[in-house]
């Protein structure tokens, strides 16, 4: 409880563990800018499924408690610190990480993990840039060096990462296959870039896709749950295919013969080893992406704040993805 200073709604983390340990308060200190920094007044913020990992304590990173989760906000630049060159207050900004936390009313981030949001995307879809398209950038060009003409297979095609992958390959000039669990989220795949879509809740989907596209004919897997479909995609890669593994819940065996003699790569990612010129360089792309309009953040479920334990719930136990998961706040 903060006295003399401005107070907001904001959900709070005293301990980590399961959704429940995510607190609503409305006595939270707004923050105050520092050097580099901006303080923003969020609209919305997107829920990524690295939140739940943080939350849990069961991540490689953890925040000293208390901490307010959220990296990927948007809204308007409320006031900045000293050496803020690039916003001003009143520009509507979206974010690719967060100092105090995006899930209040105001967050203060670093000015090098703020950039502009065009007037034609509104809040809910500035939510949904940030973390999603930054790593379905990274793994498609950074990692893959995937090349126009190639195949690619976005294996779970349907959530945040998948959509932002498939609008990106079919701007490079590639042909995108999609997999999603659902009939809706299948039709969405298939609007947002996907050439064709398979259900990868179906038994024989891979033997559908080989019928497809043919034998060993995959350049570049780009992999949501790795833990389950790893060996599956050493099977459908092309001679030089790379598998990037973008999501991976638990272990899996694979036959390391499998990678021999088609000289299989595969290479995990992480979009927080990205360089600060790698994310300049990833945002230049992306905000020529929203110029040209071939980049369309795709909304999926939207909570208020006051529900963020039922979104940390669904976004680990969905029933099927169908955009980017968002909270209003
Ligand atoms: P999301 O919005 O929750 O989407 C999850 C996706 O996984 C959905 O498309 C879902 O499809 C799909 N999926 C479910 N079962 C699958 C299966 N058997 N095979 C293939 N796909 C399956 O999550 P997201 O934000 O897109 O993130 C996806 C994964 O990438 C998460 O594990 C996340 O932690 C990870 N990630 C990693 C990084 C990094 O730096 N390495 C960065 C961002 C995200 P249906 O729901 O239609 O079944």
């Amino acid at each position: 409880m903060a006295t003399g200073r401005k107070l907001m709604r904001a959900i709070r983390v005293f301990e980590f563990g399961g959704p429940e340990v995510l607190k609503f308060r409305s006595d939270v200190a707004v923050p105050i800018p520092n050097d580099h920094q901006v303080l923003i007044k969020v609209y919305a913020c997107g829920v990524n499924p690295v939140d739940t990992y943080i939350r849990s304590g069961t991540y490689s990173r953890k925040p000293f408690l208390p901490y307010t989760p959220g990296l990927d906000v948007a809204g308007v630049i409320e006031a900045i610190g000293d050496n803020v060159t690039a916003f001003k207050k009143g520009d509507r900004v979206f974010t690719t990480s967060t100092i105090s936390g995006g899930y209040a009313e105001f967050a203060i981030a670093a000015d090098d993990t703020v950039y502009t949001l065009p007037e034609k995307l509104d809040f809910k879809q500035g939510a949904a840039i940030g973390v999603p398209y930054f790593t379905a950038y990274r793994a498609l060009v950074h990692s893959a060096h995937a090349k126009a003409g190639e195949i690619v297979l976005v294996h779970g095609a349907s959530g945040g990462v998948g959509l932002a992958v498939c609008q990106i390959a079919r701007a490079y000039g590639l042909k995108v296959l999609g997999t999603a669990g659902t009939e809706e989220g299948r039709n969405i795949v298939l609007q947002n870039g996907a050439h064709e879509v398979f259900n990868h809740r179906e038994a024989n989907y891979i033997d559908k896709i080989k019928k497809s596209v043919g034998e060993n004919k995959i350049d570049v897997i780009i992999e949501m749950l790795a833990n389950v479909n790893l060996s599956n995609d050493l099977n459908l890669l092309s001679y030089g295919g790379r598998v990037i593994i973008v999501g991976s819940r638990g272990p899996i065996e694979i036959n390391p013969r499998d990678t021999m003699a088609k000289e299989s790569s595969i290479i995990g990612l992480a979009l927080y080893s990205s360089t600060k010129e790698e994310f300049q360089q990833f945002a230049a792309a992306l905000q020529a992406g929203m110029e040209v309009g071939w980049l369309r953040p795709v909304v999926g479920p939207q909570y208020p704040l006051e529900k963020v334990v039922q979104a940390h719930e669904n976004i680990i136990h969905s029933s099927g993805a169908t955009g980017k998961m968002i909270l209003l706040i």
